[in-house]
């Protein structure tokens, strides 16, 4: 059986100060707040959702304020880079609001035809916008409260994975479903491209790097790929236990099931469902306005609820971001 995945489902990285997250992702790079949660595993910490207006697959970047932890180190086992997409001809706007809103950004680069502008959140996480033509059929939908549609973020562009021996990795991303597209040298090293089907999040390009890295504020923790119904996670788990790897059972992530499994070069990859998803537990038109548990968390809300700080999500006011 041939398997494959449209991309990307979402990323999840490790930041430190709950309420500067929220700012940052909301206010600064202009996505929604599409689930304000708990750690499923450590319920007294955040899980919050940032994404597109309904929370599509592909678009969600997903973040666990662990304020405790150190500082990360970027390195081999790791996402290094996570890149989003933007429409044509907005990285002038993005660059003038990176100025505005004081964020560390680069010089552009061109990578694979694209411009790429890198620039990292306030825990230090490298990102990166790259502009790409939308069709006429793209399945995102911008939420445009703080940054206009034309220039608003349209989910995940791409990961770049940092590996010590990238080449059993690079294996498994065939073997996935991912076709390799091609290589291109660069000052860090020859990047090697793989794409799945797409649109969205439909690239992972593989870097060979010797650098340690160290998990912690600033770092992705892991990279969800789309399995969209069950039947292709199960496929999908097959390729993975036939290359030999370990993943897990079935999880239930409420919003979607996942199988976790770490590949060879160390990164931790998930693979997530597409149902039930976000609008599952939250009318569209709510999503992340409150405080939603797990089902088997709803009975110690209230000790849960003090356990966590307060935070205000950022509001426009009426006013919708100027076109
Ligand atoms: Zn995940």
């Amino acid at each position: 059986m041939t398997v494959s995945t449209p991309g990307i489902h979402h990323v999840t990285c490790i930041a430190g100060d709950p309420q500067r997250t929220i700012n940052f992702w909301v206010e600064t790079l202009g996505l929604r707040l599409v689930k304000r949660s708990v750690n499923q595993d450590d319920p007294g910490t955040y899980h919050f959702f940032f994404a597109d207006a309904e929370g599509t697959p592909g678009t969600s970047m997903t973040v666990f304020p662990w304020e405790g932890m150190r500082q990360g180190k970027v390195g081999s086992g790791q996402v290094a880079r996570t890149a989003f997409r933007v429409p044509t001809d907005s990285l002038d706007y993005w660059e003038d609001r990176f100025e505005e809103y004081g964020v560390e950004y680069q010089d552009r680069v061109e990578r694979f035809g694209e411009t790429v502008l890198p620039f990292s959140d306030p825990d230090g996480l490298p990102v990166e916008l790259v502009e790409v033509d939308l069709s006429a059929d793209e399945p995102t939908v911008p939420w445009t409260e703080f940054v206009p549609k034309q220039h608003a973020i349209r989910g995940f562009h791409s990961v770049t994975l940092w590996l010590t021996h990238p080449d059993r990795t690079a294996d498994l991303l065939r073997e996935m479903g991912l076709e390799k597209l091609g290589t291109e040298e660069a000052a860090d090293g020859d990047r090697v491209r793989f794409a799945a089907s797409g649109p969205v999040g439909k690239y992972v390009d593989v870097l060979p790097t010797t650098q340690n890295g160290r998990q912690g504020h600033g770092i992705v923790h892991h990279v969800a790929f789309q399995t969209p119904t069950e039947e292709d996670q199960a496929a999908m788990r097959s390729v993975f236990q036939s290359a030999g790897l370990r993943p897990t059972q079935q999880i239930n992530r409420h919003w979607f099931r996942s199988v976790y499994c770490r590949e060879f070069g160390g990164v931790l990859f998930e693979l997530a469902t597409s149902e039930p998803g976000y609008t599952s537990d939250e009318p569209r038109s709510e999503l992340g306005e409150r405080l939603v548990l797990p089902s088997e968390f709803e009975a110690r809300r209230e000790e849960i609820e003090d356990q966590l700080v307060e935070i205000t999500v950022p509001r426009a006011g009426s006013a919708q971001a100027e076109e």
